[in-house]
């Protein structure tokens, strides 16, 4: 999953990060609610992670303004004032859609944003299927000819955008922008690696890789 956090203890968006990232999640950051705003403004997030107590907009405020733009994220509210039933009631009136008091386990964490994840995606389909492989999103298992396949969180990524984009040309460079903002050379080429490493694994599975190079333009994902 993608996930937008915002924060301002710098110390607990590192420690977020790092959790998150164990579990496979993809984790971005800003530390103002103005930065969030902006941020999750873009599709690219599954589920937006926001502290109520930020030093210019608070968080019950830019989740008020995320709703009234349309944005349709999951937001799970992070607060550190633990009796305030108050807090928990101004939240889902903000269009929250969950909750969670300070301090926290990552368990529980990542409980709730699972739980959002599938609340959020249970009317698209949480299985995609084409060109032989089967991807589900909430597991984030692979299988190729009815066998798993180990994916690196950046492959899985890589894999799930191209499935959601089937038999489209997506050049490297609109694929690597998805998955991690990369536009230097030096980050399309850690793409191409990523890339290179998927499409052998998926091309080991006795068929032929369904990621195809359309020579010159980019790569198409063939169902
Ligand atoms: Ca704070």
């Amino acid at each position: 999953m993608k996930i937008l956090l915002v924060e301002d203890n710098k110390t607990l968006c590192a420690t977020l990060k790092r959790g998150l990232e164990e579990l496979k999640h993809i984790v971005e950051y800003v530390h103002t609610g103005r930065d969030g705003i902006d941020c999750a403004k873009s599709p690219r997030y599954d589920v937006i992670i926001l502290d109520i107590g930020l030093p210019d907009i608070d968080g019950l405020e830019v989740c008020c303004e995320l709703r009234r733009c349309s944005v349709s994220t999951p937001v799970l509210i992070l607060t550190g004032h633990k009796k305030k039933i108050s807090d928990k009631v101004s939240g889902l009136n903000a269009g929250a859609d969950d909750y969670l008091c300070k301090p926290f386990d990552i368990k529980e964490l990542e409980a709730r944003i699972q739980a959002l994840h599938r609340r959020n995606t249970s009317q698209k389909s949480m299985v995609i299927e084409g060109g032989g492989i089967s991807l589900d999103k909430v597991s984030h298992t692979v299988k190729a000819g009815g066998r798993n396949i180990e994916l690196t969180t950046a492959e899985y990524r890589i894999l799930e955008f191209m499935m959601d984009n089937p038999n489209k040309i997506l050049t490297r460079e609109v694929i690597a922008q998805h998955i991690w903002h990369a536009d230097t050379d030096n980050e399309l080429n850690t793409f191409d690696v990523h890339l290179y490493r998927l499409r052998r694994k998926l091309g080991f599975t006795g068929g032929e890789c369904p990621i195809k190079n359309i020579y010159g333009r980019g790569y198409r994902f063939v169902t």
